[in-house]
């Protein structure tokens, strides 16, 4: 590949294309497979990438020529092949799948540098105060920049200008300091437990230099992030490069914070929260191997990496991984996928892994690393599960009496007790009480969910919000507006009376910006509250020593949707949200209200017999031919006009490929029938597991009839929701 010098190349660029296009190497210009380029596609420069050679010989003639090739080191063979195959599997043009690559071209150019200020050694004839301050500052020698200066020295800008101007400051410009530096493996080497010591070797039995997956299951409060932390060491030590994925990064601070403490210095950062300018230099950082670790939310899993040889997925079962707009992908299966071409390894972590992860475990495919004691003496919480038939909560209220009064006894011991519903706003469904009329988002099937603290009712599905009226607008009764079931708003009004004395929060993703979330986290881990009301955000990574218990107020509430994985998730939220109660050294308890105790998930719950609920959700699994024993695929079809739709989800059944145990369902109204104006038709192909549902889907969509006017076709390969 070296010695490649083509005059004609395969260009994939960065838009929704299907295939790379042909372009001429201008004479002089020299590039590889991997090179980024900019060049001219329908009248403008466009980002793209040397893909190769091209496959079909065009007519050279009508070529146009590279305009520039970027100089920044080629992304690796193994990220070209990454964004191949996760275009193949997911049907998603390999040029958008790139666009998660090349995100933008100031990532590209040289690092810009930064203006700063050295002392010259001349004092300027008036001297005041402040720039007593800054030359003070400046006494060092060293070439300071402006920012800082004006940080150290408490002065405005206009003092150091002023400086400059009479000479006893030069200004110069100087490499702007690294975003992150280099983490020391050997920083805050940890005294490990017998048990996790064991995780350890056992990690290490996979080559640092080779592919190999392990599934690092453990209770949480187990100690697995210490384990990992050495698996990142290793990947250092031996020179490569390491990517910690999580799923609700911007929350976890927590996490940089210990990952700061074990190497010395905070590792670089990617996720939404970050300004372009950080984006870019961060980008820029790891192509050029000067970022060795990154943790980061799923899109890292695209970043130009040259030694990766470890990825991390922490909470690997979380719902955060899947992707579903744009492409479509789920990046924990790819986090696989990639680590397989750079011959890298692979840490999924998880209190509750995904059945489909349990099953590659036990059938050899990952190595299957077991935590199963938790640190610091703590023990596993008590799980009880309420019967809400035998003991239903007073009328208009939600939280059952034997619940209420172990709040009290927890409060009484100042202790911190959570309630948990993972429903975010006051109330589901707002009806009236005079005619009936249940309020309804006008651009979705949805209910309409109320948010009394901002007084608006709200869909959930788009967004569309409007005031909570005073008169029906149905039939123009005044105050006829009842609230029908519980939110954690609602949940929050009745603590309130019940338990008037206790500092109480709630939490949930519409509670404020990321930083104010962090803020409320950091006071309930310094006990500021006795009472945390909360939704799932509450139920993943973080630490409140003083939470002993845990009462879930709807523990069914995942297990009513016609969901493959409805019972998967439910138990990995319960598992989740109770395993937050004694992670210190104080036992913990949780209650479960549920209707249905005998239900396999609330009884794995209470017997905390983990290996039962994988067990029997596994048998149910094959009985049915689901994943990990069968493949589905889901097509939905919308359109403005529901007829539309559904018309043309018949005719692509109709134009449907026949294949050995292949199977179509549909098509059907979508659960949620209606998004943003826009009506839903679902079909859902179910093959067996060793079966090319990609191949089959893509085959099957190119020779039916194209789709015009307002329709669109998603294809969702591996869905993961199914509404
Ligand atoms: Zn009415
Ligand atoms: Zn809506």
């Amino acid at each position: 590949m070296d010695q490649w010098l083509p005059d004609i190349v395969a260009v994939m660029v960065s838009v929704s294309v299907e295939g790379p296009y042909s372009y001429r190497v201008p004479p002089g210009m020299q590039v590889v497979r991997g090179s980024i380029v900019a060049v001219p596609l329908v009248g403008r420069l466009t980002l793209g990438v040397v893909w190769g050679v091209p496959k079909d010989n065009t007519a050279h003639n009508r070529l146009k020529d590279i305009e520039q090739v970027y100089d920044t080191p080629p992304l690796s063979d193994e990220l070209l092949r990454t964004v191949d195959w996760v275009s193949r599997y997911t049907l998603a043009p390999p040029g958008l799948v790139l666009r998660s690559v090349l995100r933008s071209s100031e990532a590209l150019e040289p690092e810009r540098q930064v203006m700063a200020y050295r002392k010259t050694g001349h004092e300027p004839e008036r001297m005041t105060p402040a720039r007593y301050r800054v030359l003070d500052t400046v006494a060092d020698g060293l070439a300071w920049a402006k920012s800082a200066i004006v940080g150290a020295s408490g002065v405005s800008a206009s003092v150091v200008e002023g400086l400059e101007r009479a000479g006893a400051l030069e200004r110069l410009e100087i490499p702007a300091p690294p975003i992150a530096l280099k983490p020391d493996p050997e920083a805050a080497v940890p005294t490990l437990s017998a048990e996790q010591a064991t995780a350890l070797s056992q990690i290490r039995e996979l080559d640092v230099r080779k592919f190999g997956v392990a599934l690092l299951d453990g209770v949480t409060g187990g100690g697995k992030t210490e384990v990992f932390f050495e698996a990142v060491a290793d990947t250092l030590r031996a020179g490569r490069q390491a990517l910690i994925i999580l799923p609700e990064i911007a929350l976890t601070h927590t996490f940089i914070d210990r990952f700061a403490r074990r190497f010395g210095t905070r590792p670089a950062e990617w996720h939404s929260d970050m300004t372009p300018s950080q984006r870019s230099r961060t980008w820029r950082g790891i192509t050029n191997g000067e970022i060795r670790a990154v943790v980061g939310a799923r899109s890292a899993l695209f970043l130009p990496f040259h030694e990766l040889g470890l990825i991390v997925l922490d909470e690997e079962h979380d719902g955060a991984f899947k992707q579903n707009d744009g492409v479509n992908y789920h990046a924990r299966d790819m986090a696989v996928v990639r680590a397989k071409f750079a011959e890298a390894r692979v840490i999924l972590s998880s209190a509750t892994p995904s059945v489909e992860s349990r099953n590659n475990a036990n059938a050899g495919r990952y190595k299957h690393v077991l935590l199963t004691s938790r640190f610091a003496d703590a023990g596993m919480p008590d799980i009880t599960a309420l019967d809400m038939r035998e003991e239903p909560p007073e009328k208009g209220t939600w939280i059952a009496p034997r619940l209420a009064r172990e709040v009290f006894a927890t409060l009484d011991r100042g202790e911190q007790a959570l309630l948990f519903l993972n429903r975010r706003g006051y109330a589901p469904l707002t009806l009236c009480r005079a005619c009936g009329h249940q309020y309804q988002c006008p651009d979705c099937s949805a209910w309409l969910v109320e948010h009394r603290f901002r007084g608006v009712l709200m869909c959930h599905h788009c967004g569309h919000e409007q005031k909570r009226p005073k008169i029906c607008s149905a039939c123009g009764v005044e105050d006829s507006l009842i609230p029908i079931g519980p939110g954690i708003e609602r949940i929050a009004e009745e603590v309130a009376v019940r338990f008037p004395d206790a500092r109480t929060v709630i939490l949930s993703s519409d509670m404020g910006s990321n930083s104010q979330l962090r803020d409320r986290f950091s006071e309930i881990e310094k006990g500021e509250y006795d009472l945390v009301i909360g939704t799932q955000l509450v139920a993943k990574g973080h630490h409140f020593e003083k939470l002993t218990l845990v009462g879930v107020l709807d523990a069914d509430l995942g297990l009513a949707h016609g969901d493959p994985r409805a019972a998967e998730k439910t138990f990995q939220i319960l598992t989740q949200v109770t395993g937050r109660a004694g992670r210190a050294a104080k036992a913990g308890r949780a209650f479960l209200q549920t209707y249905h105790p005998d239900h396999p998930v609330m009884q794995a719950m209470v017997k905390q017999d983990r290996e039962a609920f994988y067990a029997h959700e596994l048998e149910v699994r094959e009985a049915g031919g689901l994943p990990p024993y069968g493949r589905l695929a889901a097509l939905i079809v919308s359109a403005n006009e529901h007829d539309d739709a559904m018309g043309f989800a018949r005719t692509l059944l109709s134009a449907a490929p026949q294949a050995n145990g292949l199977r179509l369902f549909g098509p059907a109204d979508a659960p949620v029938a209606m998004v943003r104006g826009r009506h839903r038709v679902r079909l859902l192909a179910q093959s067996p597991k060793d079966f090319d549902l990609s191949g089959y889907v893509r085959f099957w969509l190119n020779s039916a009839e194209r789709v015009k006017g307002n329709l669109r076709v998603q294809v969702d390969i591996d869905p993961m929701s199914f509404y």
